[in-house]
């Protein structure tokens, strides 16, 4: 039941941003079919018709790993030649339903009777080739293989030979793995990659008949190197953007030769590697993604720095930023992920399928990953049930589970440069600065329910940003003249923006400007320094009503954010700032300065487009507080640059997260249920159900309905179309629905 109490409680806008302050004033529960009605075109939001349909798709343009919708891992341990049943580990895979499994050659240990120099065989091995059955079993029962290698790690003997091959620290010593100290850290820079890897590959592709070719460990997720070997040394400083160019057209050389060795067999074989880490990922996601035909996300369940339960979902729209269509899978762990791990045992069932579900609503294959035959098999084998019976489920749907296209229509800079290297302001002292501010922006869209997509930094052409009706750009600080200059233009064309705090204060080489790269767009001018806070933060003073200020009542002020750029003053400002103050002792917490010229918000117009500005880090001041305000703040902002328009609208209680697809069938409306405590923090442990759900959407012209199914109830649902507009109710989500819409 949404009332004004518990929609404060939670802080759940139950509603899209259209309906949800309309919904505040109402002081009685009301069904969501009422709910729906309010919400008519017209009366709060503006339902916008869906594109045209796409023509209809030819299945040969795809690649074979375009067809894969499922994938099986059981990571091989030095071990496992010794005490892994092979035919029961394909029996399970097979009968899983997985298309493609993954099976160890390793680089750190072979897993077959390698003949490359200091590639060491494994001692339980004794001369076996358990690659070879285990590829042979997989064939014999129709699936596919990766050839699974791992570059970072190698012994002391290779060590002894190839003294360069190491990552080395500051003083020139050697860097060896923290857990296992026998094994040192390879360097990318070094020959190993040119030599040793490439041996490898021909290796396998001289023996066996394998699929493709994937390197594990490799690049790094989230970071960049850190080594001070005699290449690196006299490479840029690590962690800045001269070291990121050269770091990135390492990553592409490896990647174009690897991909070229694979090739040498098979045209249809290439290479892939390892990726992940979201927004933080290392390589340059557009620069790769033109090379990669597989993305390997390596995000395996919740951590430690990214705690939320959106981790995956987050994930899936990076990788739809980039890769055009095409494949992505998430390698979703079976066993725990987090601070304490325990990698052979399995974790719980409702985080695991949460994880699973994110990954198929996001657009990703589905992947499947436990460490360790002997446990898998043996010690612990509760994980299998889990995974198969998902699998299983998934492909009685998988005509619908395949995204063609987002019809989103808002979109959202991923701003790579910055997430790795913008350190953020010196007054935050958080080195998780950028992370924050994502999961503050992600959390405040999922709760105004948006259909919206990551668009990366280097992909800013019109004939990207043309879907949307609003760019938002949370402390995106670094964008090059080239990038501002799009944003411009997007906005010129009719497009609206919201930006925040440090926004285009910095190059594409984090070099400070001394004025706002978007300062004429934004129409603001820089004053000062960033102000942090010492105590209490500061407020915005209303100075003035407007829609942006919806449904704040009984308060001159509204707090602002943690962190400020001063701004020189605007004309007819709607919220000014009070400076922050004393927070302690409370004798002095008063405003000396109650009232000054500087905005706190900054709103123009420009022909239909609408632009508003905020000069406080507000999205993560949002993630550190839970401040409904904020939240309201900027889900009525959004709704303002957005004129109310929508291209879905999904009402009813509680924390979903939306995904809204064309597909070859027709539509997919996706919503994953985060309403549980474990959200923010921790593993899920049960499904808390929702109510009714409504859904609605403008067709475009010509386009007939004839069923709309609920993929994980497994039933139709009635369905109505009033002049263009269709709408049908999900009537129960437990964990996560997927409404399929079939076209005719
Ligand atoms: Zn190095």
């Amino acid at each position: 039941m949404l009332n004004r109490r518990n929609f404060l409680k939670t802080g759940a806008a139950a509603l899209p941003f259209a309906a949800a302050v309309e919904s505040l004033h109402a002081s009685e529960a009301r069904s969501a079919e009422t709910i729906a009605e309010q919400a008519a075109p017209g009366v709060t939001s503006k339902l916008l018709p869906l594109p045209p349909r796409l023509a209809r798709l030819d299945p040969t343009t795809l690649s074979w790993q375009q067809k894969i919708h499922r994938v099986g891992q059981s990571n091989m341990t030095e071990h496992d030649p010794a005490v892994m049943n092979i035919e029961e580990w394909a029996d399970y895979w097979h009968r899983a339903g997985a298309e493609i499994v993954f099976v160890s050659v390793t680089g750190i240990l072979a897993f077959y009777p390698s003949k490359v120099k200091f590639h060491r065989q494994g001692k339980f091995l004794n001369g076996r080739d358990f690659f070879g059955e285990c590829v042979a079993a997989a064939k014999k029962r129709g699936m596919r293989v990766v050839a699974r290698m791992s570059p970072d790690l190698n012994w002391g003997d290779a060590l002894e030979a190839y003294p360069e091959w190491a990552m080395r620290y500051t003083n020139g010593s050697v860097q060896f793995n923290e857990e296992e100290p026998r094994l040192f850290r390879t360097c990318m820079f070094t020959r190993y990659m040119d030599d040793y890897i490439p041996a490898i590959m021909r290796e396998i592709n001289s023996l066996y008949d394998v699929d493709c070719f994937y390197c594990n460990g490799w690049p790094p997720i989230g970071r960049l190197p850190d080594c001070f070997c005699a290449i690196c040394s006299k490479l840029p400083r690590p962690n800045t953007a001269a070291y990121w160019k050269i770091f990135n057209d390492r990553v592409l050389e490896l990647w174009h030769k690897y991909d070229a060795i694979a090739k040498e067999k098979k045209q249809d074989s290439f290479f892939f590697a390892n990726l992940g880490g979201n927004l933080r990922c290392g390589p340059n996601l557009d620069r790769l993604a033109k090379t990669a035909v597989w993305f390997q996300a390596d995000n395996q369940g919740r951590t430690y720095d990214d705690p939320a339960v959106w981790g995956c979902s987050m994930q899936g729209r990076v990788c739809s930023a980039v890769m055009d269509g095409k494949f992505a899978a998430n390698v979703t762990a079976a066993y725990s992920t987090g601070a304490v791990r325990w990698r052979n045992g399995s974790k719980n069932p409702a985080e695991a399928t949460m994880w699973l579900s994110e990954a198929l609503a996001s657009g990703m294959a589905l992947y499947w990953h436990f460490i360790g035959s002997e446990a898998g098999l043996g010690e612990d084998r509760r994980w299998q049930k889990t995974g198969s019976d998902y699998f299983h489920w998934a492909a009685k749907h998988d005509a619908h589970l395949k995204p063609r296209r987002s019809l989103a229509n808002v979109g959202v800079v991923m701003g790579q440069s910055t997430q790795l290297l913008y350190p953020g302001p010196k007054a935050a002292h958080s080195e998780h600065y950028m992370r924050e501010t994502t999961h503050g922006m992600y959390e405040t869209l999922l709760r105004g329910r948006a259909a919206f997509d990551f668009v990366h930094e280097d992909r800013l052409e019109p004939e990207r940003l043309r879907q949307y009706r609003a760019l938002l750009l949370p402390s995106i600080a670094m964008l090059s003249d080239k990038q501002c200059d799009q944003i411009r233009d997007y906005v010129h064309s009719g497009g609206s923006i919201m930006a925040s705090f440090e926004t285009s204060l910095y190059d594409e080489n984090l070099k400070p400007r001394s004025e706002f790269g978007l300062a004429d767009l934004l129409g603001i001018s820089k004053a000062g320094d960033v102000v942090g806070t010492n105590g209490n933060a500061y407020y915005g003073r209303i100075e003035r009503s407007h829609p942006i200020l919806d449904g704040f009542v009984n308060t001159n002020w509204l707090p602002g954010a943690q962190n400020r750029v001063p701004l020189k003053p605007v004309r007819d400002a709607v919220l000014t700032v009070v400076p922050g103050f004393v927070q302690y002792p409370p004798e002095l917490a008063y405003p000396p300065v109650p009232h000054t010229d500087q905005p706190a918000v900054v709103l123009g117009e420009i022909g239909s487009s609408r632009i508003a500005y905020f000069p406080g880090d507000i999205e993560r001041t949002f993630w550190l507080t839970g401040h409904g305000d904020l939240l309201r703040l900027l889900h009525n902002t959004i709704r303002w640059i957005t004129r109310d328009e929508s291209i879905i609208e999904v009402a009813g209680e509680g924390f979903v997260e939306l995904f809204a697809w064309e597909t070859i069938p027709g539509y997919a409306v996706h919503l994953l249920n985060y309403t549980n405590p474990n959200a923010h923090h921790c593993w899920l442990d049960s499904a808390h159900p929702l109510g009714a759900q409504v859904v609605r959407m403008r067709l475009s012209e010509g386009v007939k309905i004839e069923r709309v199914e609920l993929l994980r109830a497994e039933q139709n649902v009635p369905f109505k179309v009033e002049g263009d507009v269709l709408s049908f109710t999900i009537p129960r989500i437990d964990d996560y629905e997927v409404a399929a819409i079939t076209v005719g």
